[in-house]
């Protein structure tokens, strides 16, 4: 029997999500997303669209209604809404789950119950825990919104006691932790998948390179010895084992001066630095998603080339309309999200370079320079 698929969100992530359901008419008949944005990327590309905001309590139900099972491609849905959809809706990965790693405190103190590393962190309600925070931690120090917050938008570099109340009035009214700063050497990630029936693959261990607390690019594989990618494997595996529920989850970890892993974050839905998934391995974390929450065998998650994604960001300095970008080079491939305006380093589209037959790291590195200034926004 075919499925109607809701997800909540039609940015890029539900458009390639959308991409890759249209690729399994035997499975999924119909795509629906909710989003707010009228003429949204995944409506682009055949997804029906509700315009309604995604914590609007009727538009989801009226999703609910319409699909066989939803999922999603932001954390910020309304967990409890979800919950109460849930008897009658297929919804994965689950509301529980989503109300846990949506707050980035409950999803820490998680973490942390289950003995898996994370920075040190506490709760922030008012200037004197703050204070407190700060004379334990040391300076720098990061104040992080527990919710909503992405591409670095919701954290605050606190260098000095000056920044204090610049940083509080930044986040007015909002709930707060504070996170110790790491020094990390490198940032990882880990795309991990598991099937309504509990199997469970994971994708090779990724190199993320942010820039203003934004994913710039992505190496496949990380560049870390053997044991460093060990203890990230280990470590995506036993969060694995405690989060509940179906469908890709995206593990953010730092690597440590001491080569030690610990996790940043972790997100429940397809995630950016698994993008170069699309061309480097035989099933992409979109399709993966969908084996996953539809209770289908996982595809192959092993790496066949090298790949480098590039994120292509809206300039700082720019808002509007731009011109439209292309690229003709071998083993580049460019997948843009349909936004007609540009905003400052607003994701517009990006690209995985993919290396040749006995093609280095370093030959590719070189190469994607050359590349990158061809899609300057
Ligand atoms: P995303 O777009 O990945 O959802 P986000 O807005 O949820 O991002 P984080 O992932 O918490 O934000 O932080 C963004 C970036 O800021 C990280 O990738 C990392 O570069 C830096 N960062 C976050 N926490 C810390 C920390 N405790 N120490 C040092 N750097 C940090
Ligand atoms: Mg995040
Ligand atoms: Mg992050």
């Amino acid at each position: 029997m075919t499925k109607v698929l809701g997800i909540i969100g039609g940015g890029q992530l539900g458009m390639m999500i959308t991409e890759a359901a249209k690729k399994m008419p035997q499975h999924i008949s119909k795509i629906i997303v909710l989003d707010p944005t009228k003429n949204c990327p995944a409506s682009q590309v055949g997804a029906e669209q509700i315009i309604a905001d995604f914590k609007d309590k009727n538009a989801i139900v009226d999703l609910a209604n319409k699909s066989d099972i939803i999922t999603y491609e932001i954390e910020s849905g309304d967990s409890t809404i979800l919950k109460n959809v849930e008897k009658n809706t297929k919804i994965n990965p689950s509301p529980e789950t989503l109300r846990i790693i949506q707050d980035k405190f409950l999803q820490k103190s998680f973490l942390k119950e289950n003995n898996i590393p994370v920075p040190e962190f506490i709760k922030i309600e008012n200037i004197e825990e703050l204070k407190t925070g700060l004379r334990n931690f040391g300076y720098p120090a990061l104040l992080k919104a527990r919710r909503d917050a992405y591409d670095g938008r919701g954290n605050y570099k606190i260098d000095s006691e000056k920044d204090i109340q610049k940083a509080l009035d930044y986040f007015k009214g909002q709930n707060l932790l504070l996170e110790k700063f790491v020094k990390f050497k490198m940032e990882v990630s880990v795309i991990a998948s598991r099937n309504t029936k509990g199997q469970i693959k994971t994708y090779p261990l990724v190199e993320n390179i942010h820039e203003q607390n934004i994913l710039r690019e992505t190496i496949a594989p990380a560049r870390v010895s053997h044991e460093i990618t060990k203890k990230a494997e280990v470590i995506a595996e036993k969060t694995m084992q405690v989060l509940k529920g179906a469908g890709i989850f995206g593990i953010e970890m730092f690597v440590t001066q001491e080569d030690d892993i610990v996790i940043n974050e972790i997100a429940p839905r397809v995630h950016n630095s698994g993008h170069h998934t699309l061309q480097s391995t035989k099933t992409s974390q979109f399709e993966q998603h969908l084996r996953a929450i539809l209770g289908l065998e996982l595809g192959d998650t092993e790496l066949l080339h090298p790949t480098i994604m590039y994120n292509i960001l809206g300039d700082v300095s720019f808002e509007g309309k731009y011109a439209p970008i292309n690229i003709s080079e071998e083993n580049v491939f460019l997948k843009m999200y349909g936004k007609e305006i540009s905003k400052p380093l607003r994701k517009l589209g990006h690209f995985n370079l993919v290396a040749k037959e006995g093609e280095t790291m370093e030959e590719l590195l070189k190469k994607i320079e050359k590349i990158k200034e061809k899609v300057v926004v």
